[in-house]
């Protein structure tokens, strides 16, 4: 065993009290080990929510190095035990252990049922996965040039649904051995992903990684049900809960992952109920959790292409030639990041330029020179967590004035955590190699060297999906109430079809505005079935 040779922090281990383990002991199997035995190792596709009871167990890496231990009244396990994903790590016993075995779906029920307990051992899951993002060389491993637009793909499957990965781009790293995992591959069969545990697979979609790493639910070739929500932002898991909650047979898909852009959210100041912020992670792992403690069923990765409006039942056909047959829908298909309109930006994307600042772009940008474009309050969220991270930020945007489009508060941050603010400023140009940014032109003439870019720059409704099945105002946003003729405000053209949260046209582009409309459609759908 080797110490970690990364500097990030080590995962939280908070500990559980005598009353919960006592909780935890009649559910579970007490069970012991001696030192160097192994309790799971990556790969695994099953273990057990493992409480200590004496002793001490170490978790490591796949290359073996140590990223935290655990003692007497902690407990293993992060997220994955509540998704049923692969294990990305391995436990080893370090001192002889008397330790409790709760299997995942008696845990699963008791944290239903049992707040304080749920509430220790979901923010220790959360800020665990969230830790494991940080570390190299951890999770999926993904082989393959950033000029491959199968590679990227994947790499924005992975990020988005907040994966540990490791990406091997060979135009970059410049290892013989890397280049010749994938040299004469067509694009058909990349990227190479290698999963936790060694299996490989050559030009897997999203969907077959999603289901081989236990994440994803298999849909049937035709579904029915009562409800189906498409897209699991707050507004489709707010949909999920009420509908699954009052009774509803309800599905929820989405094209990408869990959680929306709410999920990509380093904190959301303004969620009524957590008066210090929370991340976005947190927020929609908590309603995941939810949604399925009320057995509405989740399924990803699944892109709606077409929906066909019926009498009884409304058709969505998904992009693999499955089709769900729904007696009332919601779309909560949000908006997506709008780009800037340069020739050989897809050179750089997902390279040196991004769409959202988590964790994994924090530790790249270290040290490095930054800017995050728009003058959006998520703009000033993300240039305050990269400096907060050690980067050097500028913050560019178009007006003459950031406090026309940014909250007085972020402002202030700005300042605070020494952010640079360059106002009346557009970006013409980018100049790199091989997808690392050099430096960017501005309209007027400067230049900016900058390592790494952040654009910021509002959304486009994801709507094209829908062509003209319901009717949609000319930016493209999905018109509900009065406006489609319908007697209440989230019905859309088409009766026992509603619209939730930002794909709606004039909503408020905000998460609690997004998980209400989702909660309030259900009573629409319910008066729609009525
Ligand atoms: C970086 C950032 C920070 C933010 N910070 C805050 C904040 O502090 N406070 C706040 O209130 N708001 C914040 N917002 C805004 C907030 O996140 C959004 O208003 C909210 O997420 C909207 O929720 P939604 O469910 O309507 O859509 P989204 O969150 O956009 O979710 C839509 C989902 O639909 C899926 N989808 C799209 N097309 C399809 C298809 N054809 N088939 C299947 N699925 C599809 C997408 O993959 C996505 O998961 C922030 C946004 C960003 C990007």
């Amino acid at each position: 065993m080797q110490q970690s040779s990364s500097p990030v922090e080590p995962p939280p281990s908070p500990t559980l009290s005598a009353s919960q383990l006592s909780t935890l002991r009649e559910l579970g199997e007490e069970r012991t080990a001696e030192t160097g035995e192994v309790l799971y190792r990556v790969g695994d596709r099953d273990y057990p929510f493992i409480v200590i009871v004496e002793g001490e167990a170490a978790i490591l890496d796949s290359a073996g190095n140590e990223i935290v231990r655990h003692g007497a009244s902690g407990f293993l396990g992060e997220l994955n035990l509540l998704s049923g994903q692969t294990v990305f790590v391995t436990a080893v016993v370090t001192e002889p252990v008397r330790y409790i075995a709760v299997p995942r779906e008696a845990l699963r029920t008791l944290l239903y049922e049992d707040g304080p307990l749920s509430d220790v051992v979901l923010s220790a899951f959360i800020a665990r996965r969230e830790g494991l993002q940080r570390v190299s060389g951890l999770g999926l491993e993904i082989v393959g040039p950033h000029s491959s637009k199968a590679t990227m793909r994947m790499v924005d499957f992975a990020r988005s649904n907040r994966l540990p990965l490791t990406w091997r781009d060979p135009e970059r790293v410049g290892d013989p051995a890397v280049a010749a995992l994938v040299e004469g591959l067509d694009e058909a069969k990349l990227p190479l992903v290698r999963l936790p545990g060694g299996t490989e697979l050559l030009g897997p979609s999203p969907g077959e990684v999603s289901r081989a790493l236990g994440i994803g639910r298999e849909l049937a070739p035709r579904e029915e049900v009562d409800l189906l929500v498409v897209g699991a932002g707050p507004a489709g898991l707010g949909a999920a809960v009420y509908g699954a909650s009052e009774g509803l047979d309800t599905l929820v898909i989405d094209g990408t992952g869990l959680g929306g852009q709410a999920g990509a959210s380093r904190r959301i100041e303004n969620y009524l109920g957590f008066p210090a912020g929370i991340s976005g992670t947190e927020l929609t792992s908590r309603a995941v959790t939810q949604a399925v403690k009320f057995d509405a069923r989740l399924a990803t990765p699944y892109r709606a292409k077409s929906l066909e409006p019926g009498d009884g039942r409304h058709v969505v056909r998904l992009e693999d030639d499955r089709e769900i047959a729904a007696r009332a829908v919601v779309i909560a298909t949000g908006a997506q990041y709008r780009r800037l309109p340069i020739d050989d930006l897809d050179q750089y994307e997902g390279m040196s330029v991004f769409y959202a600042a988590g964790p994994p772009e924090a530790q790249l940008c270290g040290a490095a020179r930054v800017a995050v474009v728009g003058g959006g309050n998520s703009a000033g969220q993300a240039a305050v967590w990269l400096s907060r991270g050690g980067a050097l930020v500028t913050l560019l945007h178009r007006r003459a004035d950031l406090r026309e489009t940014m909250s007085d508060y972020l402002v202030r941050e700005l300042d605070r955590y020494g952010v640079a603010v360059r106002d009346s400023s557009e970006i013409a140009a980018l100049h790199g190699t091989d997808g690392q940014l050099e430096a960017v032109s501005l309209k007027g003439g400067a230049r900016l060297r900058l390592s790494y870019l952040f654009l910021f720059l509002g959304a486009l409704p994801c709507t094209d999906w829908l062509a003209d099945a319901v009717e949609r105002d000319g930016d493209g946003f999905i018109r509900t109430g009065a406006a489609a003729g319908a007697d209440n405000l989230l019905e859309t053209t088409v009766r026992g079809v509603f619209a939730a949260g930002d794909v709606r046209s004039g909503s408020t582009k905000r998460c609690a505005t997004a998980v209400g409309e989702g909660a309030w459609a259900v009573q629409l759908v319910h008066a729609h079935l009525a």
